[in-house]
C-alpha cells in the first residue's frame, strides 16, 4: 500500500529525523514516503556555494539542477531511497579547466556514487 508524501512536520520533528537520519542535516528533507517496503526520503541541497573539485574556489552561481537517486541504510530493516536535487555550479575562475561541476554533499556523496557514504560504509564493514 502506498504512502502519499507528507510533509516533515506532519510526520515527525526534527528531533526524529536527525535520530533516523543524522547524516542527512545538511540537506531539507522535504518529505517521506513508504511504498512497496521501501522508505522514500525527498531531499533538496541547501548550501549557498560549492567547492569545484578542480581549482578548490567557491561558487554561488548555480548553472542549473538535478536529482540524483541513491541507496542509502536502511531503518527499521527497511531498504531506504532518497530523490536528492543538487546542483551544477559554474565555477567562476578563469583559468580553471572546469566549468561546470555538480556540488558534493560532505558525509552524504561522492562524485557518480548511487549509495550514499554511510550505506557504503556499512557494506565496507
Ligand atoms: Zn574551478
Amino acid at each position: 500500500m502506498a504512502v502519499r508524501f507528507l510533509t516533515i512536520a506532519a510526520v515527525c520533528d526534527t528531533i526524529l529525523l536527525n535520530v533516523l537520519f543524522p547524516h542527512l542535516t545538511a540537506v531539507r528533507i522535504e518529505g517521506l514516503s513508504h511504498e512497496a517496503g521501501v522508505v522514500h526520503v525527498e531531499a533538496r541541497s541547501e548550501a549557498d556555494e560549492a567547492i569545484c573539485p578542480v581549482c578548490s574556489k567557491a561558487s554561488a552561481r548555480v548553472h542549473s539542477w538535478y536529482e540524483r537517486r541513491m541507496a542509502d541504510t536502511p531503518v527499521a530493516g527497511q531498504p531506504v531511497l532518497i530523490r536528492l536535487h543538487v546542483r551544477k555550479f559554474v565555477c567562476g575562475t578563469l583559468d580553471c579547466a572546469r566549468r561546470i561541476f555538480v556540488e558534493q554533499l560532505a558525509g552524504l556523496t561522492v562524485r557518480h556514487g548511487r549509495r550514499s557514504l554511510q550505506l557504503i560504509g556499512v557494506l565496507l564493514t
